[in-house]
């Protein structure tokens, strides 16, 4: 398939982890991947909302249904940084209209349809994110470094900035981001915190990341102390790193620090990728001891728990 963009702004540099990311997902779905059913919740979704995204939203809402899926979140993309694909790409007003419109249309169904975001958080923009999200409310807002026009991650720039340079500085620009993310208090959640090992292939594999977890501590002990929660990612799981963002490892280990909020999302951008891996994630944060993911529907923090209903209704814990 051509012609679609991937909101990069490097296409011809993207061009050949597409090609092989299509081949990841294949093999995924062959291997099972593609059967998540009867879950309570999605939490990151993108539209035709998003410059990188085709997807249909009543799709999604169709596929749902048929899955089982109790209720999802529409998060398209929201940039700040002029140079940033989303940046104006559609209006709030516009987004909103037609979220809540489909929750008014699929309700019935028995689908809840929440209207979330993704803002792409750079420090640089921190001021204008917390001025625009106090006028403009939403249902669920999630946090999430990007790679810009100007990072070190960016395929032309990557193999350079990683050569000769230890691992820690090799990740710190990336990370450092997410810590300023979660710090800001402006984000129920963190949207897929490891996502620069997607760009690191195969400079640094998740292999090389996954043997020196202490480098995620800081960003977990960040997330902890802000309260924000930590999205378990499903889409790595059909891109270059093959594992979720971040790694069950890295789940269970923002656990074992005192970690309690987690939410789960396939990120999906095409209508096949709707909850692709959404069952492995639940998995992931199920083996991490959580039980309950940690949601809002724009009032008040909810919990949602894991396992359908029965036995864990009302339970606080
Ligand atoms: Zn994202
Ligand atoms: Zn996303």
């Amino acid at each position: 398939m051509s012609g679609v963009s991937l909101g990069h702004p490097d296409p011809a540099d993207t061009r050949e982890r597409a090609d092989v990311e299509r081949d990841v997902f294949v093999a995924g779905v062959a291997a099972g991947l593609g059967e998540s059913h009867d879950l309570p919740l999605d939490t990151h979704l993108h539209t035709i909302h998003s410059p990188d995204a085709n997807a249909m939203l009543d799709a999604y809402c169709a596929s749902a249904i048929e899955r089982g899926i109790a209720e999802i979140a529409i998060t398209d993309h929201v940039d700040f940084d002029p140079t940033m694909p989303a940046y104006g790409f559609v209006s709030f007003e516009d987004r909103e209209r037609d979220v809540r419109g489909a929750a008014e249309r699929w309700a019935h169904r028995g689908l809840a349809i929440r209207f979330g975001v993704e803002i792409t958080y750079e420090r640089a923009y921190e001021d204008d994110i917390r001025g625009w999200l106090r006028r403009h409310p939403h249902d669920f807002v999630i946090g999430s470094v990007h790679i810009s026009a100007v990072s070190p991650y960016k395929a032309s720039n990557v193999a350079a900035f990683v050569a000769g340079r230890p691992l820690p500085e090799v990740v710190a620009p990336y990370f450092d981001e997410v810590i300023g993310a979660a710090q800001s208090g402006l984000f129920d959640t963190i949207g897929h915190m490891d996502f620069v090992k997607r760009y690191l292939v195969p400079h640094v594999m998740p292999a090389d990341l996954a043997r020196a977890p202490e480098l995620y501590e800081p960003v977990l002990r960040a997330l902890i102390e802000s309260g924000t929660a930590l999205e378990v990612n499903a889409s790595g799981l059909r891109q270059l790193p093959r594992e979720t963002y971040p790694s069950a490892a890295i789940v269970a280990r923002y656990r074992e620090l005192g970690g309690r909020h987690v939410t789960i999302g396939s990120d999906a951008h095409r209508t096949e990728w709707f909850a692709y891996g959404l069952a492995e994630a639940y998995r992931h944060a199920t083996r991490a001891g959580f039980d309950a993911l940690t949601f809002r529907r724009g009032a008040e923090r909810i919990r949602v728990p894991m396992a359908p209903a029965k036995a864990e209704e009302g339970h606080e814990p």
